[in-house]
């Protein structure tokens, strides 16, 4: 009787922030029930089904909600849906083609450039990107507690010259904004940080998971806040998703955006184009477009350095400049990503 109140009071005091939770845990993971939704011939599912080894299916409903049924080829299916190429080996392809594991300085903690480092929040995700550079992460020898963190922690704090965090994962707004203040307010203890950085999709995969607990700890900590979203094509972006990164902006929050270069999804012109523009719109800085980094089962969706050089090249003679993306690609050892265009 006892604990039955108990567990009717925490579901009834929290309603709002359970709720993105609850779209988190409800996320499609099996290909069947995902070709179901979109009316897709089952060959598809049993095909994902093989090439999903090792990195499950991942969708979130709301991003399910945004790719057109029936369409095989659909550009936001691509991102998700497992594909025979994924098993094919190709050469220069390997599983840690940026030297992650060399840049690891403390439990999660990588420190590749410079004046940031960037803290392998979690390896969850709120969607599994099949092209996805830390598909082969060793994410369970990541800290979980503040505890955990406590070595990173150390770490950063006797390294004067950074000055930024940055929060990554896998996604680290998969976890709880309770969790993600008290991390913040650690950080800020430390003197000589003044920035905060925030890698992820989950506004645009469950746009509902920018509440108010969110906008309150990244706007109450010490440092300087901005966030980074990752959109690839414009049709990721619906009203739900527009009204989040609004929200974000609203707050005062620089909001900025990576893509990834992908065959088949977001080469081409036009594609590139509309979606500067939207997230111009939208007061989202279109920030870096990336060069695929060459890492095992993503080979299909390399798009050649010439191409993705002469599509910047068009997109400059098309928009204003601030909405022109860097074209990068990482190069281990470097002292930053490589500006290709
Ligand atoms: C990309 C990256 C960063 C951030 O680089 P910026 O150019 O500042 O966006 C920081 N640390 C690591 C390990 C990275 O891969
Ligand atoms: S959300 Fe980011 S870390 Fe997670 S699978 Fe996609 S690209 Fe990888």
């Amino acid at each position: 009787m006892v604990s039955q109140t108990l567990q009717t009071d925490t579901v009834s005091a929290a309603p709002l922030c359970t709720d993105w939770r609850a779209a988190l845990a409800d996320a499609v993971h099996d290909p069947a029930e995902l070709c179901r939704l979109l009316r897709l011939d089952p060959s598809v599912a049993a095909a994902a089904e093989r090439a999903a080894d090792g990195f499950p299916l991942l969708v979130p409903r709301p991003f399910i909600g945004r790719i057109r049924p029936g369409d095989p080829q659909d550009p936001l299916l691509a991102q998700v849906l497992p594909r025979g190429a994924e098993l094919a080996e190709s050469p220069g392809f390997s599983a840690d083609p940026l030297g992650e594991a060399q840049a690891t300085v403390a439990p999660g903690l990588l420190c590749k450039y410079q004046g940031r480092s960037l803290m392998v929040t979690t390896g969850r995700c709120a969607v599994h990107c099949r092209f996805c550079f830390r598909r082969h992460f060793p994410h369970h020898a990541s800290p979980r507690t503040l505890a955990d963190w406590e070595p990173a922690m150390r770490r950063l704090a006797a390294e004067r010259s950074i000055h930024e965090v940055i929060l990554s994962g896998g996604d680290p707004l998969t976890v709880p904004d309770e969790q993600l203040a008290r991390l913040a307010r650690r950080l800020a203890q430390i003197p000589h940080l003044s920035r905060l950085r925030v890698h992820t999709r989950l506004p645009v995969m469950i746009p509902r998971r920018v509440t108010d607990e969110l906008l309150g700890w990244l706007r109450g900590t010490r440092l300087s806040p901005v966030v980074v979203v990752q959109v690839n094509h414009p049709a990721e972006i619906d009203t739900a998703v527009a009204a989040a990164l609004g929200r974000l902006v609203d707050a005062g929050i620089p909001v900025l955006n990576q893509a990834v270069l992908l065959r088949g999804i977001n080469d081409r012109i036009d594609v590139l184009a509309q979606l500067c523009e939207r997230l111009a719109d939208l007061r989202v800085m279109p920030y870096y477009l990336h060069q695929l980094d060459p890492v095992a089962g993503t080979a299909h969706f390399q798009v050649p350095e010439p191409t993705g050089i002469r599509l910047i090249a068009q997109l400059r003679a098309r928009l204003p400049g601030y909405a022109v993306p860097r074209y990068v690609r990482e190069i281990p050892g470097q002292t930053s990503k490589l500006v290709l265009a």
